[in-house]
Formats: structure tokens, C-alpha cells, sequence
């Protein structure tokens, strides 16, 4: 290893050589400096990246290819590198503007049916005998003759009909959806990849194996190199290397910041990678991705993490995060834990909020929980009563439960990013510029207790109050700065329930059904589950599921996931040995909870990471629906291996500290 003396950085020599490595990927002689970038060139590294799994050489192959767009764009021109980028992501927009693909396979079948004038039952055999639908669109490209040859595709065409196709709603939608699918097929090149990747953009998912966190190191990558050229060579390979692991390391910590590539690039490409972090930071309006806590299942856990720390334990509310934004012109914006608007489903936060906001509070971002309150009794109530609520237009004439805003962080304040202070002082401004209304704004409770009597009891009376447990937060130093995306050690959460079984809940993907028996034949008796890996892009089995639920329940999952079921598992499952009767479109997240781990022969969950086998659930237990989550927020085999990991160690001894895992 290297290692870079002024910033602390270390290198491996392999990454060296990996970072600084130019990949062919120009394999169109059309594409000339200003003109578009052809769909055949990004289909091209599609196939490169999906036929490694070495994520050094993805790196690579995406730095070569965001690096020649850059260096073939017209001066001026962003949105080459801007289109580019959320192509390889399968994004259309940032997050929040909640603009998705994810088209249904019977339309899309249909449209490769009218593409390509093959019937439609044969491009049904054919998905059942290959299992991914964009192959079978190639296929079914090849083996049609065409008379003239198409205009080629490029990438501001594609991503323009990509977007087109996701805002088209309403009356004939899906004949209009269908027309412009049949266009894009039509226009594909036999030759190449493009028919197959369209198809799967348009399925929702690329399954190249490309994470967003390669994306972005790759992307950083690229402008570094871009800027070296104009300075001309660089001093040695190793000063290089170390620049690019700079640039990465900046590149991500503002995005962290500042989600939105819609912001950023423009900036990276006006002022490169030096000068991003003075001109992009966090923004009222733009949700940053919130900061996640650590599951821990005995206050000495807590206590050995923070000795001889200042920490601050908080009632862990039961309710939704709410990520309220106030722009300088006093919008207000309500963001949810996976930065949708949530505007339109908290018409009394509206409200109730201005009530809250002292007159020395021009803008900022409060993290926060909604929480279904009782005004009567002046109490919480649980989870569920909130659930109930629409996600959209509510009206607050017709509002029966409202909700309570519990403050816990202030993340900007008055123009002012706060995510570098300490909590401490992040937590007297939000007390100074923040006034109570009882009922309606209130902070969360806390108590900067340190013993473990102390915790114990305020665990419990957060509990009689209607809460899950605790969070526990570090208060001082810079282990106390709010860490967005990340599943920090710096927060803790101590849920009561979870004090005797695993740790916490999983969050899990409903892969499979199994038909009931008896006088459940109506209804599916049981379920698989999945967790996602977002670094392979793939569902992993977990458990089965059968037991705790009332038939009123059976029937309403079963008529919740009559809609998502397919002929065969999907190419991304890994189904291990597990054979469901049938099965399902992974969408749907449930909250489970769990006796313990056991490694397993069936299931896949975090196969080769403690053990050749997968990891299972014992005595796998239903929670409720999380419809706050996307099937890829669901729990990673990484948490998986760990909690394992943990409880084998718990059984045999003394506790290890946890290791940081997060979206980086
Ligand atoms: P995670 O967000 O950790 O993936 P999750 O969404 O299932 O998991 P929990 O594990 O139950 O949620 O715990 C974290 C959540 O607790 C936060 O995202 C937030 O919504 C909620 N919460 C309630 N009270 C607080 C508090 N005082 N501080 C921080 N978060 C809190």
C-alpha cells in the first residue's frame, strides 16, 4: 500500500493501476466531437460492465466511457454527461421528483409483439425458457428481416422517449406508452445490445451489476482526468492515483449532500472536482438521504460504544421520518425517508408547522418524525393509525387522525448547512429558533442519562408512552456531525422489543407464494422473502413465512399481491432451493421480526460471507407492510451477515463493536 501523507489516504497498487487505465469502449466510428452520443456506445459498455463482476474494472470501464462523453461534448454541453449518468442508473430525474420507469411485462411484450410482428405467445415461450425479457427482445430483433436501415439511436433520443413514456398517465396511456416502445424497438440496431437494454430500462432495472456508489467514483474519476489532461502530465502515476481517490472521496461526500445530479454536474463540469465543494451544498428543497441508526439489543452494548462519551438518549417515536424543508421564500416541503414528496399527504403539517417557526427562522431542514397523536388525550398513537392515510391529496377537512411533528435534528438553519457541528449544538439551535406546540410540534424527549439504571428507565417510560425503544446519539466531538446515507455507529436504536431476539427487524421483499391448505385453499398460507443486495442487484431468499397471520390478513396480502404475480422467477432472484408455488414482481416490503439466524442450505441471504451456505430466519414473524420502502431499500445481506455474526458472538462471548456499513 501507498499512502498519502498529507491527506491519510491510502492506496492499493492494484487500484493504481485500475484507476488510472484506459478502456476501449469507443466502438462507433460515427460518434464525432459535438455530435450526440450514440445508445449503441453506452449498450456496448452495458455488456463490458454486465460480463465482469470485479467492481475495480466497472470503475474503469465507466470512467473511460463518462470521460469520452465528456471530451466529445460541445463546449457548453451538459446534458450529454447529465443524460448519460442516469441512464447507467436507470434515473430520470433526482428522486424526488418521483419521475420512475418500471413498465409491466405484458406491455412490454406487447410492444415487442408489434416491433417485431412476432406473436405474442411465442415471446412468451421465450421469456418462460430464458428468464429475461430484454434477451428475448434482441433475440426477437435478429431474427426479423427489415428493409431500410433505421436512424441510429442516440442517448438524447432515448432518454427524451424514456421520459416520455414515464409521465404519460391517464386516459389511453397505455396505447400511447405502447406506440413509443414500439418506435424505440423499431430503431434498434440488430447488431447490438440496444433492444436488450431499453427493454430492461424500461422493465425498472439494468441488472448490469453497476451500484450507484461505482457510478459515482467513476463519474469523479472522469473529471479528474479531464482536468489533468488540460494540465498536462501528472508528476508520477502514484500522485494520479491519489488525486483520484480525492476526487472520489469529494465527489461523494457532496452528493451525500446534495443528491441531485441535476445540480452537481453542471458545477463538476464548469469548475471540476476542486472546486464542487464551495459551490454545492446541502439545499432547502433538496432532500439529502437521512442518516440511519444501528441496531443494538442490550443497554451495555450502548455503554461500551459510548464510554466515556457525552451521549443523549431520545424516544424513539413510532411513526414516519419527515424531512421538512423551509425555502428562503417560505415554502415549505415535506420529504419522506426515501426523499418522496410527502407534501401532499400532510396538509395539517402545513398547518400546524408555521405555528412552530420563530421569527428569527428564515430557511432550514428539520429532521423529524410524523406521528399519529391523539388531541383529546394528548397521546401517541401507534404506527398503524397512520398508515391508514392516503399518500396522496389529502384533504384536511377529511383528516381524522393528525399528526405530531417530533423534532429531533436541524440539519440548516437561516442559509447555513449545520451537518458539521455537533449535535449538541445543532440541538440548541433547534431549540432556539423552534418554539412547542403542544400537540402539533414538540421536540422529541430526551435525556443525556449515562448509567445503565438510568437508560433502563427511560427505555421504559418511552415505551409506556406509546414508543419503540430508544436512539441513542452521540452529542459531542466530530462523531456527532449528521452523516447523511449513512448507518452510523454514532446512532444507536435500542427497541424494546428486539431486547431478547435478533437485534432488529429486517425489511424484507415478498419473492414467492405458497398456496394455503385446508380452508385456506383461496388464499396463499405462506411467503417467501427476500433481502436485496444492491451490489449485485439481486434478491436473495431468506425465510418462509406462515405463521401469525389472521385469515382477514392472508386475504388482504393475497389480494395485494394478485398483481404482481409472474410465470417464473425473476433473473434477478436468487431463489436457492427455494420452490414457492408461484411467483412475484419483487415490490412489496414487509417488517419481520425474528427468534434468530441460522445459516441454511435453501435460502441464498448473504451466501459465501460467513459461510458457503445462506443465512435463514428463525421463527420468522410479520411485522407490518413498509410502504415507505422500495423493494432495493429492503435489508442488504451485509446487516444480515453481521446481526449473524453478532449473535455468534453474543452466544460465545464478549461483544464485538460493530462495523460501519452504509451506502458508501
Ligand atoms: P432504518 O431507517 O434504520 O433502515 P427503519 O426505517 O425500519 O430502519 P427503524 O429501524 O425503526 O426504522 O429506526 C430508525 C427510524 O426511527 C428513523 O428513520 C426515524 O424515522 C425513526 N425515529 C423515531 N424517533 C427518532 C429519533 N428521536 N431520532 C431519529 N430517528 C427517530
Amino acid at each position: 500500500m501507498l499512502s498519502d501523507t498529507e491527506g491519510g489516504a491510502t492506496i492499493s497498487k492494484a487500484a493504481i493501476e485500475n484507476a488510472t487505465k484506459v478502456v476501449d469502449v469507443d466502438i462507433n466510428g460515427g460518434w464525432e466531437i459535438g455530435q450526440p452520443v450514440p445508445y449503441s456506445s453506452l449498450a456496448h459498455v452495458f455488456g463490458l460492465i454486465e460480463a465482469t463482476s470485479k467492481r475495480l474494472e466497472i470503475t474503469s470501464i465507466l470512467t473511460s466511457f463518462l470521460l469520452l462523453v465528456i471530451k466529445r461534448s460541445k463546449e457548453g454541453d451538459r446534458s450529454s454527461l447529465l443524460q448519460s449518468v442516469y441512464l447507467c442508473i436507470n434515473k430520470l430525474c433526482p428522486d424526488y421528483q418521483g419521475l420512475e420507469l418500471g413498465i409491466g411485462e405484458s406491455l412490454l411484450i406487447k410492444a415487442i409483439a408489434e416491433s417485431t410482428g412476432r406473436k405474442m405467445d411465442a415471446i412468451k415461450t421465450d421469456l418462460k425458457d430464458v428468464g429475461d425479457l430484454g434477451l428475448v427482445a434482441k433475440n426477437s430483433k435478429n431474427s426479423q428481416r427489415t428493409l431500410f436501415k433505421p436512424k441510429s439511436l442516440t442517448i438524447p433520443f432515448v432518454f427524451s422517449q424514456l421520459t416520455e413514456i414515464a409521465k404519460t398517465a391517464g386516459h389511453s396511456s397505455q396505447n400511447k406508452k405502447i406506440s413509443i416502445i414500439t418506435k424505440l424497438l423499431a430503431a434498434c440496431s440488430a447488431t447490438t445490445d440496444e433492444a436488450k437494454y431499453i427493454i430492461r430500462s424500461l422493465e425498472g432495472k439494468l441488472r448490469i451489476g453497476l451500484a450507484e456508489r461505482t457510478l459515482i467514483v467513476s463519474l469523479a474519476h472522469a473529471l479528474v482526468l479531464r482536468d489533468q489532461e488540460k494540465a498536462g502530465p501528472a508528476k508520477s502515476k502514484e500522485s494520479l492515483a491519489l488525486k483520484l481517490e480525492r476526487g472520489a472521496q469529494a465527489l461523494k461526500s457532496v452528493y451525500s449532500e446534495l443528491p441531485s445530479y441535476d445540480h452537481v454536474i453542471p458545477v463538476l463540469l464548469r469548475v471540476g472536482i476542486e472546486g464542487l465543494k464551495e459551490k454545492c451544498k446541502l439545499t432547502p428543497g433538496i432532500p439529502l438521504k437521512p442518516m440511519l441508526a444501528k441496531p443494538t439489543k442490550a443497554i451495555g452494548e450502548v455503554l461500551d460504544r459510548f464510554e466515556e462519551k457525552r451521549f443523549t438518549c431520545e424516544y424513539k417515536y413510532d411513526g414516519e421520518r419527515a424531512q421538512v424543508h423551509r425555502l428562503e421564500d417560505g415554502t415549505i416541503r415535506v420529504f419522506s425517508r426515501n426523499s418522496e414528496d410527502m407534501s401532499a399527504k400532510y396538509p395539517d403539517i402545513y398547518e400546524q408547522l408555521p405555528k412552530a417557526i420563530q421569527s428569527n427562522t428564515t430557511s432550514f431542514v428539520l429532521d423529524s418524525e410524523a406521528v399519529a397523536f391523539d388531541r383529546t388525550t394528548m397521546k401517541l398513537l401507534p404506527f398503524q393509525e397512520l398508515s391508514r392515510r392516503k399518500r396522496k391529496d389529502v384533504k384536511i377537512e377529511d383528516i381524522k387522525v393528525w399528526v405530531c411533528l417530533f423534532g429531533f435534528d436541524l440539519l440548516y438553519l437561516n442559509g447555513e448547512p449545520l451537518l458539521h457541528k455537533t449535535l449538541a449544538e445543532r440541538r440548541t439551535h433547534l431549540h432556539q429558533h423552534f418554539q412547542e406546540v403542544p400537540g402539533e410540534f414538540m421536540f422529541a424527549k430526551s435525556s443525556d442519562s449515562e448509567t445503565t439504571e438510568e437508560i433502563q428507565a427511560f427505555l421504559e417510560e418511552s415505551v409506556k408512552d406509546g414508543c419503540e425503544g430508544l436512539m441513542v446519539k452521540m452529542l459531542e466531538t466530530d462523531a456527532s456531525y449528521y452523516e447523511p446515507s449513512r448507518r452510523s455507529i454514532n446512532w444507536l436504536k435500542l427497541k424494546k422489543d428486539y431486547l431478547n431476539g435478533v437485534g432488529d427487524s429486517f425489511d424484507l421483499v415478498v419473492v414467492g407464494g405458497y398456496y394455503g391448505k385446508g380452508k385456506r385453499t383461496a388464499v396463499y398460507g405462506a411467503f417467501l422473502l427476500a433481502c436485496y443486495d444492491s451490489e449485485s442487484e439481486t434478491f436473495q431468499t431468506i425465510c418462509k413465512i406462515g405463521t401469525g397471520f389472521s385469515e382477514e390478513a392472508l386475504k388482504t396480502h393475497t389480494e395485494a399481491l394478485k398483481g404482481l404475480e409472474i410465470d417464473k422467477c425473476r433473473s434477478d432472484v436468487d431463489a436457492g432451493g427455494a420452490r414457492p408455488d408461484i411467483w412475484f414482481e419483487p415490490k412489496m416490503v414487509w417488517e419481520v421480526l425474528a427468534a434468530d439466524l441460522s445459516l441454511s442450505p435453501i435460502y441464498s441471504a448473504a451466501k459465501g460471507t460467513v459461510d458457503s451456505r445462506g443465512i435463514s430466519l428463525r421463527f420468522p414473524r410479520f411485522i407490518r407492510i413498509r410502504d415507505d420502502k422500495n423493494a432495493d431499500d429492503a435489508t442488504g445481506p451485509e446487516q444480515i451477515a453481521e446481526m449473524y455474526e453478532r449473535q455468534s458472538l453474543a452466544n460465545k462471548g464478549p461483544k464485538k463493536g460493530a462495523a460501519e456499513d452504509d451506502f458508501w
